[in-house]
């Protein structure tokens, strides 16, 4: 049986980078992909990236360093971000980008900026492509491609990992694969998971991050296999707690916790004609506050990080629409989808939403003196275009949601995967979101910080921290 310098577990946003630094060093390659293609999430991320000290922002005259970055992030995230990891990666995010740009990626015009989606840092040095992370896909396919046809790679696809081998002393030495031939064993002197997150899996969802409901969107192969992987080793999960829910969407499918689908809650994109009450139909926060941690948060501390939007016929046939379908099919659903509600009266929506007749009503009439007196003396709500007052009356059901997992597994600087002891399991490495999202950026949002570390950690692995 062929013995590999190194067997990489995914072809996503860590596993690509990985392999293809690995060949240029002349290993010999295996990588394993669950999915019948290579990408993993740069499918479905946003493809926003940071770091200090880049080319790009040397070029348009930012003075910006891997410490200032540290210290930013931190702030951001209030010191919750494993700083063993955040200082690896800070040190080696601008190296990515100034690689990324060698091999033909274009920041978007107008990038790096201080903040955008997310809290803004104290400098420019956030940056994206125009397509999003398939900007990111588009320059590392071809490198990639040429390592696989020269042979540097052989790359298996519809190949999924199931099941780490080790030898007698408890060294990885191989790995275990579902394939369309069946059960099939590779061996290799190092294994890397770059295999993603678990936002996917609500099963190890509820046992990893038990205190927030799912209410992902996310792609399906982050599954976390990695990590069900790897604790058979006993490997230490850690930092499942350390979750923010992003601000907000709804369940497609009530039944399917991963059927997340997002809800245009911007201020700074559309306007907010709504009011957001709890579940006992009281208002709790500012529905156009310009801070995303703020309404983030605010969500976040509601019991199961669920609210109500609630308008009227007025709200709804002159706001644009919540959803991205447009808006004849945005109104279609008031009625239709159980997370879309439409009442008669004010009391017949209480109803329907479950919260008390009386705290609704309160909440309404308080709103509208609110935009009678244009003074939102309650929650500081600064746009106050219209009255709630024109049957019928509509809410939807909203909850937190999230595109990331944060439980993950512990690593040392060197990326190679720690027992629950504290001590490496030889041979295995891990790169990616499969470390969590609460170990690179915290409990926070804190821009780029969970695709450039993938990213970056892949290509450190490859270039440097791996030895065969
Ligand atoms: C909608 C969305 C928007 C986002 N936007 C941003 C953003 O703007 N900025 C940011 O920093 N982060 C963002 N993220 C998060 C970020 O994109 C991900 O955390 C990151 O891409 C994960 O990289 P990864 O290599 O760990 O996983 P992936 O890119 O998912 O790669 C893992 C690969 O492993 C494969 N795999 C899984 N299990 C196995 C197995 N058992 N055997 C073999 N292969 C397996 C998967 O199929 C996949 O191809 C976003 C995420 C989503 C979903």
């Amino acid at each position: 049986m062929k013995n590999w310098d190194v067997i990489v577990i995914g072809a996503g946003s860590a596993g690509l980078p990985l392999a293809i630094k690995a060949a240029e060093r002349g290993a010999k390659v295996l990588q394993l992909e669950a999915d019948y293609r290579i990408g993993g999430t740069l499918h479905w991320s946003s493809g926003q990236i940071s770091a200090a000290g880049t080319r790009l922002q040397r070029s348009v005259g930012i003075d910006d360093s891997p410490d200032e970055h540290f210290r930013d992030a931190q702030r951001i995230a209030k010191d919750s971000i494993d700083p063993i990891v955040l200082r690896t990666f800070v040190d080696h995010a601008a190296g990515l980008i100034d690689w990324l740009m060698d091999i033909g990626f274009q920041p978007a015009p107008g990038t790096p900026v201080a903040g955008e989606a997310h809290e803004a840092y104290s400098t420019r040095r956030y940056l994206w492509g125009t397509r999003q992370a398939i900007s990111i896909l588009e320059v590392l396919r071809p490198v990639h491609e040429k390592w696989v046809k020269s042979g540097g790679i052989e790359l298996r696809l519809q190949h999924r990992m199931t099941e780490l081998l080790t030898d007698a002393r408890g060294a990885v030495i191989g790995v275990k694969a579902s394939t369309p031939n069946g059960e099939v064993e590779f061996r290799g002197k190092n294994v890397v998971l770059a295999s993603g997150g678990y936002a996917a899996n609500s099963e190890l969802w509820a046992k990893h991050t038990p205190k927030a409901p799912l209410c992902s969107y996310t792609n399906p192969y982050s599954r976390g296999d990695g990590l069900t992987a790897a604790v058979t080793l006993d490997a230490r999960i850690d930092r499942g707690d350390y979750f923010l829910n992003t601000f907000a969407g709804y369940h497609e499918d009530a039944t399917d916790p991963t059927s997340g689908r997002f809800l245009l809650l911007s201020p700074g994109a559309r306007k907010v004609w709504e009011i957001f009450v709890d579940r006992r139909g009281r208002r709790f926060m500012q529905e156009d506050h310009p801070s995303i941690d703020y309404r983030e948060r605010a969500l976040f501390s509601q019991p199961g990080t669920a609210m109500h939007i609630v308008m009227d016929e007025g709200i709804l046939q002159n706001a644009a629409p919540l959803t991205l379908e447009d808006a004849a099919a945005y109104r279609a659903r008031f009625g239709r989808h159980p997370a879309f509600i439409k009442a008669r009266t004010i009391d017949e929506l209480a109803r329907k939403l479950e919260v008390p007749v009386g705290n609704l009503r309160k909440s309404i009439a308080q709103y509208n003196r609110a935009v009678d007196t244009e003074h939102d003396r309650e929650h500081g709500k600064q746009f106050l275009i219209r009255r709630i007052e024109k049957a019928p009356f509509y809410a939807i059901k909203a909850q937190g949601i999230t595109v990331v997992s944060p439980a993950g597994l512990a690593v040392d600087k060197q990326l190679r995967v720690l027992n629950r002891a504290g001590k490496p399991i030889k041979n295995l490495y891990a790169a990616g979101e499969v470390l969590g999202f609460g170990r690179t950026s915290g409990n926070a949002y804190v821009g780029g910080l969970s695709l450039t570390p993938a990213l970056t950690f892949g290509k450190l692995l490859g270039e440097k921290l791996l030895s065969w």
